[in-house]
């Protein structure tokens, strides 16, 4: 079996040196191997972690980083010092590893010994020291990286692991990322714009751009067959609206939604796309603008971006890929508009159509209803409250010298009051700290309107995302304040100009 055949897995890669000799190098492979049973064990985590050879030589180590930048299936990297293992070994290594790096500063045994304990004890069990010579070393190359503190059971220990495995898999996939954009973006609208060559090198994304009648004539050889499974999979998960019903009034509509999906779907994994990106100024033949198609390809872990959005499509597939797994949802998402009182101020998000279900608090509903932008025939779409808790809301933006992703926690709450003239999915949700505070950092930050909102992936995953890429994060959060984040951010375009396009 080859490495690709059984999904991304992630090495597991023990520093130690010659001088031990071979007996301790024994019980170093021994305890290694414990500590990734221990991690790997309880199948918890989104990804398998393979045991490697114990390496003790800077050759050894060298041939480790290259054979793990080389190899297709390894997601990433995590290594431990077991023993001391003098860093010079390492610098060869570390400088020619492209590939997530997680520091696990570990030892096998939680607890001293403390009535048995010995030298040999002592001499064999040297992560504190060994460890701190590796963290030297990868700062002073500048290594990104994510170091974990503790012993590998502990509930806190695996939960970081997670996310930052969590973060190497949407890195990943953004390297093979392949994107269809049916039409360019809206026209002069900024923050949607941007770099994609800049952002192919540093992300791997391919953004292909194809004319909106290129998905017209795949929706046109849709068979019937196809349209009569979607429409039959539309009234077993959804609560039809009953005009869209078999037999009744406007069931044609509901047949032409499923037929523009059977296209979409046939045209994405046919060019290998797992993102794309759609503007209702350039609908071409279509006769709806794409809405409960897009909806359920967001729910299957496409990207998607109104209005010719590629960076948070790609951010979404991203974030999807990240989130696989748990619980929760995580969507294509645009401040909409404000409820500023009485009560708590709120931000009622929503878009056009195209809101992914996995966010939904209940069975969605699909109906349809006039859109007037766009200018063609009424589209269908899904109709829900997003369900309440805790998430975060994430946008990517491009400064011209820099991207950067601009990340807020939110609570998503239940509306106010129903909402039976709103014709859209939607989620209303309370910003930290405040509207006013969270809002006069999102725009002080440049923050775009189109997001991805998420309770599915954590501000750890996100940050360790950022680390792994290296993009800059603005986190906005329970102690945000616009006159410190002002000034963090100038330190900020500082340290980019220092260390232009990418960060060290
Ligand atoms: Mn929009």
């Amino acid at each position: 079996m080859t490495d690709s055949d059984q999904g991304p897995i992630f090495w597991f890669l023990t520093g130690s040196q010659d001088l031990y000799g071979e007996e301790t190098l024994r019980q170093v492979e021994e305890q290694s191997r414990q500590v990734v049973a221990r991690l790997d064990g309880a199948g918890d985590l989104p990804a398998h972690v393979e045991w490697r050879p114990v390496l003790t030589s800077s050759d050894a180590i060298r041939r480790a980083c290259l054979e793990a930048t080389a190899a297709d299936g390894c997601a990433g990297v995590i290594v431990w010092m077991h023993t001391f293992s003098p860093a010079k070994a390492w610098i060869a290594g570390l400088s020619a590893l492209q590939k997530p790096l997680l520091h696990l500063h570990t030892q096998v045994n939680r607890s001293l010994p403390w009535s048995s304990i010995d030298m040999d004890f002592m001499n064999l069990n040297q992560a504190a020291h060994g460890d701190r010579e590796l963290g030297y070393l990868e700062t002073r190359i500048g290594v990104r990286r994510k170091t974990v503190v503790g012993h590998a059971g502990d509930p806190a220990v695996r939960r970081r692991v997670d996310e930052w495995m969590r973060a190497a898999l949407g890195a990943r996939a953004a390297r093979s990322l392949r994107m269809a954009r049916f039409g360019d973006n809206m026209r002069d609208v900024a923050v949607t714009d941007g770099d994609k060559v800049e952002v192919q090198l540093r992300l791997g994304v391919a953004v292909r751009t194809y004319g909106v009648n290129d998905l017209v004539a795949a929706v046109g050889t849709a068979s019937a067959p196809e349209v009569d499974a979607l429409v039959a999979d539309y009234a077993e998960r959804y609560e039809l609206a009953p005009e869209l019903a078999a037999g009744a009034a406007r069931h044609e509509s509901l047949r032409e939604a499923a037929r523009i999906e059977a296209g979409l779907r046939n045209f994405l994994d046919d060019g290998g796309f797992r993102a794309f990106t759609t503007n209702f100024e350039d609908l071409g033949g279509l006769r709806q603008l794409p809405g409960i198609s897009v909806q359920r390809l967001m729910y299957d872990g496409y990207g998607f971006g109104a209005e010719g959005d590629w960076k948070t499509s790609l951010l979404l597939r991203v974030m999807k890929v990240m989130g696989e797994g748990a619980p929760g949802g995580t969507s294509f998402m645009e401040d909409y508009t404000y409820h500023l009182g009485p009560g708590e101020p709120k931000i009622l998000g929503a878009h056009m159509l195209e809101v992914c279900p996995s966010i939904a608090a209940a069975t969605p509903r699909a109906e349809v209803h006039p859109l007037s932008i766009g200018g063609r025939e009424d589209p269908v779409r899904l109709v829900f409250d997003a369900a309440a808790g805790p998430a975060i809301v994430v946008g990517l933006i491009d400064l011209g010298d820099r991207l950067r992703l601009v990340c807020n926690d939110i609570e998503v709450v239940p509306p106010d009051e129903p909402l039976p003239h709103l014709p859209v999915a939607r989620a209303v949700w309370k910003p930290a700290p405040s509207l006013a505070v969270s809002a006069e950092c999102w725009l002080g930050a440049g923050g775009p309107h189109h997001t991805v909102l998420s309770s599915q992936v954590s501000l750890e995953a996100l940050a360790d995302l950022a680390e792994i890429i290296g993009v800059e994060l603005v986190h906005i959060g329970a102690s945000a304040d616009p006159g410190r984040l002002r000034q963090e951010l100038r330190w900020s375009d500082a340290y980019y100009r220092l260390f232009p396009g990418t960060g060290r």
